[in-house]
């Protein structure tokens, strides 16, 4: 069973597509809700995120997900120190998932995935693509916020030219292009494989 990675820098459009794979009835792991998942649920990971970040990474046993995003949002070496305890767990709940999986391709959506070494162990990936202004007007649309907090979180991510090089898909969701008609010509191709 195919393992196809999906991702994209943020607001590219990366749970839209992974949406119409659902449809068309292909298992979707999302990775980033299962990391939030996880930071509560996984008694191991939440010691870990407890010794890193201190008491305050809880609140009444509630991940304290402000506290934690005030920690590592202007500091690469904390969110280096996140990931390293986050990714492992993910992974081993990603396997998990992958084996009681039964389809001919499954798709894991994940926004780090080429930045983190994560594509290697997956056999092929899509990228999802659209200009930076768009995508910036997308996520104020979806989320509210500021601007400047957008372009420091697109900053943290490699540039679309950077992924490129480790992807063997691209679909363009520019909002001239059918993602629909490019999803549909990759399910094709992952079902023949
Ligand atoms: P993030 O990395 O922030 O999680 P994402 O890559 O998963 O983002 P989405 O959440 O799928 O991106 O899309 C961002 C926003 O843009 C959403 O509100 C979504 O509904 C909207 N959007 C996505 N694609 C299109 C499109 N082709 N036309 C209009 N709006 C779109």
């Amino acid at each position: 069973m195919l393992k196809i990675g999906l991702t994209g820098g943020i607001g590219s459009g990366k749970t839209t597509v992974a949406k119409v794979f659902k449809q068309l009835g292909i298992p979707v792991y999302a990775s980033d809700d299962r990391a939030k998942a996880l930071m509560t649920e996984d008694v191991a990971l939440r010691s870990a995120l407890c010794s890193q970040f201190g008491d305050k990474a809880f609140v009444d046993g509630i991940l304290n997900r402000a506290y934690i995003a005030s920690k590592v949002f202007y500091n690469k070496k904390a969110l280096e120190q996140l990931n390293a305890l986050v990714h492992p767990a993910v992974e081993a709940d990603f396997l998990a998932w992958y084996d009681i999986q039964i389809s001919p391709y499954i798709i894991k959506e994940a926004a780090i995935l080429i930045e983190s070494g994560g594509h290697k162990r997956l056999d092929q990936i899509i990228l999802v693509q659209a200009p930076e202004e768009i995508r910036i007007s997308r996520v104020l649309k979806r989320d509210g916020g500021e601007q400047s907090h957008v372009l420091a979180r697109m900053k943290e991510q490699w540039s679309d030219t950077q992924k490129e090089a480790h992807a063997q898909h691209i679909i363009s969701n520019d909002g001239k292009s059918s993602v629909l008609e490019q999803v549909l010509k990759l399910h094709d191709f992952f079902k023949s494989q």
